[in-house]
């Protein structure tokens, strides 16, 4: 079973929710239920909010994530923030390509891999998301889709740094829709997201390399998700505002 070599990692998008004083008190919550995880628990926060998250999660278990970076170093980007910045700040993790900045914010493919690989230079930690349009779906090109976004966002990114980064499978019609992939399409995406990976790397790097579902994940139906072979966990969205579903969802991930 290699899944019980994969550590579970179970984090939060707040997306653009939480002024700084609403993420302390919601932090403040969520501390107390991630406590003792059998996996590992990330919150991944708007900009403002990452001084005050990192100054209540000190000495706990909680990671603090960012939702996005640029790929420069410095210059002339208003109103971007770079890998540099986040690192000084103490953040861990990063999401990169979530379908919304695809979406609405002109993310491709080049750019979340431009984003991924500086993200790995400055030593944080990006989760990296792929996923399918309804009609992708309904059209039977999802594995097309997937591996074309295994290929181009992963471009130039050498085995060692693959081991460091997290997958995340979101289908874009299951992100909060309230409309969850079965725990069988998840299992057979993550699967054959692993098997791409395989094909890129060796079987020991995608062996290595944690996956995460994430569409409408909550507390009823995580555990379920969560108990497929290829799936390590979650990026969860609107359940992670609220304390007792994550923990639950927390709670499931520990089961495993
Ligand atoms: C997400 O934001 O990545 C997400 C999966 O959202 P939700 O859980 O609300 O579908």
């Amino acid at each position: 079973m290699n899944k019980a070599k994969r550590k579970a990692v179970i984090a939060g998008n707040w997306k653009m929710n939480k002024t700084p004083s609403e993420a302390k008190a919601l932090l403040q919550e969520i501390i107390p239920v991630a406590e003792g995880a059998g996996c590992e628990v990330i919150a991944c926060v708007p900009y403002v909010d990452l001084a005050v998250a990192l100054e209540t999660v000190e000495g706990t278990n909680v990671k603090i994530g960012a939702e996005n970076c640029h790929w420069a170093e410095s210059g002339a980007f208003t109103g971007e923030i770079s890998t540099g910045m986040l690192k000084e700040m103490g953040v861990e993790y990063v999401v990169i390509g979530h379908s919304e900045r695809r979406q609405y914010f002109g993310e491709t493919d080049e750019t979340v891999n431009k984003r991924t690989k500086a993200a790995l230079a400055a030593g944080l930690k990006p989760i990296v998301c792929v996923g399918e349009l309804l009609w992708e779906r309904e059209c039977d090109i999802t594995e097309e889709v997937i591996a074309r976004q295994i290929k181009l966002d992963l471009y130039d990114v050498s085995a060692e740094d693959a081991k460091k980064t997290i997958i995340a499978y979101e289908p874009v019609w299951a992100i909060g829709t309230g409309k969850t992939a079965t725990a069988d399409q998840a299992e057979e995406v993550c699967a054959f997201i692993r098997a791409e990976l395989a094909k890129k790397y060796d079987e020991e790097t995608a062996q290595a390399i944690t996956i995460q579902y994430g569409g409408s994940m909550n507390d009823a139906n995580a555990a379920e998700l969560l108990s497929k072979e290829n799936v390590d966990g979650g990026l969860i969205g609107g359940a992670s505002l609220v304390a007792a579903k994550f923990g639950a969802i927390i709670d499931a991930a520990t089961k495993g």
